[in-house]
C-alpha cells in the first residue's frame, strides 16, 4: 500500500533553514459529509491537520500558501518576538488533532505578530473552531466562531477580499451562518440578505440555495428563541 503521507522539505523564509513537514497524497483525501459552515469529515486521515508548515527553528508557522509570500519586516518580526519564546519542537510526523490546533495556533500568533489579513486570520479562526467541533469542546468551538465573525466583519467593510479559499459571497454566506450558529440571530439573517442581494448570487446557485435553506433555520430559531423568553 502506497503510505498516504509523505514528506516535503521546506525552506523556512525567516530563518532560511530546511525542515520538514507531511502532506497527505490527494488520492487519500475520502471527504465524507460538511457541515453547514462548510466544516469537512473525512474517512480517513484529514488533510487540513498538515495544512500549516511550523518551522522547526524559529517558530515561523503560517498555512502552506501563505508561507512564502512574506513583506520586508516580517522577518525582524518573527526574530523579534516569536523565536525567542519558541521552544523548538517538530511538527513534521503524523499529526493528531491537539497537534493540528496547536499547529494552527502558532499560525494565528504569527498572523497577529505580522499583521496578516483579517481574511487570513479568519480562516485560521475558523478552521479551530472545527478543531474544537470535532473534539465536542463546544466552549473552544464558540470562541473560536466569535473571533471568526469579528475577522470576517472587518475582512468585509477594510480589505478587498481576495482569499484563495473564500470569494465574497462565500465569507457573507459564513457571517450568516457563523451568526446562526452562535444565536445571534437578527445578525445571521442580516448577512444572509447580504448574500441574496449580492450581484454576483445568480452565478452561485450553490450558495443561493444554502442561504435560502439556512435563512428560513435562522428565521424559524429566532421566532422559537422569542418565544420561550419573551422579554427578550
Ligand atoms: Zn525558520
Amino acid at each position: 500500500m502506497i503510505e498516504e503521507l509523505y514528506e516535503r522539505t521546506i525552506r523556512c523564509p525567516i530563518c532560511n533553514r530546511d525542515f520538514v513537514t507531511k502532506k497527505l497524497r490527494t488520492s487519500a483525501i475520502r471527504i465524507s459529509k460538511r457541515d453547514q459552515d462548510f466544516c469537512p469529515y473525512y474517512d480517513g486521515e484529514n488533510p487540513l491537520f498538515y495544512g500549516v508548515f511550523v518551522c522547526i527553528h524559529c517558530g515561523y508557522a503560517a498555512f502552506e500558501k501563505s508561507f512564502s509570500k512574506k513583506k520586508p519586516d516580517d522577518k525582524k518580526r518573527v526574530i523579534d518576538i516569536i523565536t525567542p519564546r519558541w521552544n523548538s519542537r517538530s511538527f513534521g510526523g503524523k499529526r493528531s488533532l491537539d497537534d493540528a490546533i496547536e499547529t494552527y495556533k502558532l499560525a494565528l500568533l504569527c498572523c497577529n505578530v505580522l499583521e496578516g489579513k483579517n481574511s487570513e486570520i479568519g480562516k485560521v479562526c475558523l478552521r479551530l473552531s472545527w478543531f474544537y467541533r470535532y473534539k465536542g469542546d463546544v466552549e473552544k468551538e464558540r470562541k473560536f466562531i466569535f473571533f471568526t465573525i469579528n475577522s470576517f466583519e472587518k475582512a468585509f467593510t477594510g480589505e478587498r477580499i481576495n482569499s484563495d479559499e473564500y470569494d465574497e459571497i462565500a465569507i457573507l454566506y459564513l457571517l450568516g451562518e457563523l451568526n446562526r450558529r452562535v444565536d445571534n440571530y437578527n445578525k445571521s439573517i442580516m448577512w444572509f440578505d447580504k448574500v441574496l442581494s449580492h450581484p454576483q448570487i445568480k452565478s452561485k446557485r450553490h450558495i443561493e440555495i444554502k442561504t435560502r435553506e439556512q435563512w428560513g433555520l435562522a428565521r424559524a430559531q429566532h421566532k422559537a428563541m422569542k418565544k420561550a423568553n419573551p422579554g427578550a
